[in-house]
């Protein structure tokens, strides 16, 4: 048995030379997946397997044939959506919680998943300056934060009005009314979606001309309303990285009892930086904040944060009583403040990405990511036909490629746009994501990895630019004609 249980143990170290030889080929490698999902699902074999093979053929066999299919996200040129780097430190704790293999619901089932986490949660309100007696939830990510924080605004809003939602459930519930932003990340919503609340529920709040609420505007409309409100507020757009203005805002909801959520999935993280921090100022007011560790805490997939100033609200929104569940005295118990049951322990990994860099490493990855947004924003923009829709504010930007011909519509800069994204994919040097921003097609750029150096800024210019070049002089149909 030992020796079978020996053999079988070679496997780790057999995928950590995979996992190094990933990283070591970040530099060389295209940055794009080398194939594309049918040709992975052909590579796979797709009937149920009837006997099992050794752990070393197993992972052999899934990195042969899925390994292609891989993005080289980890690499300093990815600037696609909002994907975080992973620090090794991290990464190391993420491999070595699937070893350890905790269930990290209750503290009894693992007292060190337990107190780390509330070492972490401690070290988070103290780094993002949010409010000390906040309690925490380490979630899957923004998404579920979101719930979490949401769960508790329900639960604390209708006990106000005298009604108990645990009991009584949302039918004959006093009615709750939302405002969100015009441009609202679509993962509130759909956590409100889950906690009951449909569409005719959540209003769009007044907005300004540059996509922010509009404070003036709010406060009229909340002075009219009676019934028990929920203000979501934004600190960092998907696309721009733009902040409501919260130290307005809050107060201004407060005044009228309005539970206020921020969404900060990735902005929360500005709060650290003293170039930045003015952006975010006001948010330890906020009644609950979401974010990600695995955005820009550069946290492996996947880890997300919520922060709740109504402990016991938070509390009783999540914790459920069980004959089998044996509380200890004098210790948390993450499954009181989470919506999962079994939970991996992610504490691990934030204590090794906070430990690793410390409060001075993430003001300065924060920094640097911001400055190298600027310098990628501005460097293209020296393309020709780049129009640059959003400089970065934080870490986002947002650039459009135009149709030189002079007849071009909007649709024609759309599809030169699609056009020109693909063919920097394609190159393999850099990796880009499109978005639709005020109606029109869009480069997002998002520098968000501790990878990330000025020489791959660059590299990915001198891409763009061989596009650019190829596109015009091979005058590539890229009109919207279909
Ligand atoms: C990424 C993101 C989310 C969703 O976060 P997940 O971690 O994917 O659940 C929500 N809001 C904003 C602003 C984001 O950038």
């Amino acid at each position: 048995m030992a020796e079978s249980q020996q053999k079988n143990r070679e496997v780790l170290a057999y995928a950590a030379n995979y996992a190094n030889r990933y990283l070591t080929r970040l530099e060389q490698c295209p940055v794009k997946a080398k194939v594309e999902t049918e040709e992975i699902r052909e590579r796979l074999e797709p009937k149920l397997p009837e006997y099992g093979i050794p752990p070393n053929e197993v992972v052999q066999e899934l990195v042969d044939n899925v390994e292609d299919g891989i993005l080289h996200s980890a690499s300093g040129r990815f600037f696609a959506w909002v994907v975080g780097g992973a620090l090794e430190s991290a990464m190391a704790m993420d491999w070595l919680t699937s070893c350890w293999d905790q269930n990290a619901a209750l503290s009894c089932s693992s007292p060190a998943a337990s107190v780390v986490e509330e070492t972490v949660g401690e070290w988070l309100k103290e780094l993002l300056e949010l409010d000390k007696e906040s309690s925490f939830a380490l979630t899957t990510g923004c998404q579920m934060a979101h719930f979490t924080c949401l769960a508790a605004a329900r639960f604390e809003l209708l006990s106000q009005a005298g009604y108990d939602v645990h009991q009584s459930g949302l039918n004959g519930a006093p009615r709750l009314s939302i405002f969100v932003g015009a441009n609202a990340h679509r993962s509130s919503t759909r956590a409100l979606r889950f906690l009951g609340f449909g569409s005719e529920q959540i209003k769009v709040a007044p907005m300004t001309g540059d996509g922010l609420i509009c404070a003036q505007g709010l406060e009229r409309h909340l002075a009219k309303k009676q019934e028990p409100t929920i203000v979501i507020l934004c600190a960092g757009d998907i696309n721009t990285g733009a902040f409501d203005n919260l130290k307005d805002l809050i107060p201004i909801c407060k005044k009228r009892q309005a539970w206020v959520h921020v969404d900060a999935a990735f902005g929360l993280f500005v709060r650290t930086s003293s170039k930045k921090r003015g952006l975010i100022e006001g948010i330890e007011l906020a009644d609950s904040v979401a974010a990600d560790a695995h955005k820009w805490l550069n946290v492996p997939y996947d880890s997300g944060l919520a922060f709740i100033r109504h402990s016991e609200a938070h509390k009783k929104s999540m914790v459920i009583s069980a004959d089998y569940i044996s509380s200890t005295e004098n210790s948390r118990d993450p499954m009181d403040w989470n919506p999962e049951w079994s939970r991996r322990a992610r504490g691990f990994s934030l204590y090794a990405a906070i430990r690793e860099l410390g409060r001075a490493g993430i003001e300065k990855m924060v920094d640097d990511h911001c400055q190298m947004a600027a310098y990628l924003v501005e460097e293209i923009s020296k393309l020709p036909d780049v129009e640059v829709l959003s400089e970065p504010i934080i870490n986002q930007g947002l650039v459009r490629f135009r149709d030189n011909n002079p007849t071009a519509a909007e649709v024609d800069h759309d599809a030169k746009t699609r056009l020109v994204i693909k063919l920097i994919n394609e190159t393999g040097e850099a990796f880009f994501s499109g978005t639709v921003w005020a109606g029109i097609y869009a480069m997002r750029i998002s520098v968000v990895n501790w990878r990330t150096t000025p020489n791959d800024i660059e590299r990915a210019v001198a891409a763009i630019r061989g596009v650019l070049e190829s596109v015009s002089e091979q005058n590539l149909k890229f009109n919207s004609g279909c």
